[in-house]
């Protein structure tokens, strides 16, 4: 049985999905077919941050269905760690046409939700992917991600501490598709991910 606490998070979290659902607070919303609201588990040790949604997530609605997706799932497989025991989502809720870069304004418009989503669902750890997820997250912990020390080549698979609020970023699946043999090394790391759960 669910108990309060769950419950609560999950009116919580349907609030602020509904916002998300029909947000227009930057341009992204005229080219996307969904905005793509976080999934998984409300009480997730783990909460993951991708960037946005690729083409096929619009299409259908769900987080990580496309071809990084297929990845993502082996990562936490070879992690042992099944998608129903984490939370997932992105740092822009709408797809970036033809994967390009996020713009300064489209994080910063954006942000607001994932702040909600943290605070939330309240993870031990929050693995944002890849440089973008990173150093949105190392801002909002007033980490200067300028800092050589925080270079995102330097703090992959680093497990970092800010006031009691874990981080531990990690590849984003889709750079595996292009760096395939990247994919030792990262499935390393991810099998960290056990020892937070
Ligand atoms: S990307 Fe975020 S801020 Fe922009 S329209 Fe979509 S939900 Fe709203």
């Amino acid at each position: 049985m669910e108990n309060f606490s769950s419950i609560e998070k999950q009116k919580s979290l349907d609030a602020l999905n509904n916002q998300i659902r029909s947000c227009k607070k930057c341009g992204l919303h005229a080219t996307r077919k969904h905005a793509l609201v976080g999934e998984g588990n409300v009480n997730a040790n783990i909460m993951f941050v991708a960037l946005s949604p690729g083409a096929k997530e619009d299409i259908q609605n769900k987080m990580f269905v496309g071809p990084s997706g297929k990845v993502f799932n082996k990562l936490l497989y070879e992690a042992e760690i099944d998608r129903n025991m984490v939370f997932m989502t992105n740092l822009v809720k709408c797809t970036l046409p033809k994967n390009r870069k996020p713009k300064a304004n489209e994080i910063e418009a954006c942000s607001r939700f994932l702040n909600d989503e943290i605070s939330i669902i309240k993870p031990e750890v929050i693995v944002p992917l890849g440089h973008y997820a990173t150093r949105s997250i190392l801002l909002k912990y007033h980490a200067n991600p300028d800092n050589q020390n925080m270079n995102f080549k330097n703090i992959n698979g680093q497990l970092l501490d800010f006031n009691g609020v874990k981080v531990y970023p990690l590849t984003h699946p889709s750079a595996l598709l292009y760096n395939p043999s990247y994919e030792t090394i990262t499935i390393e790391k991810y099998k960290k991910l056990k020892d937070f759960m």
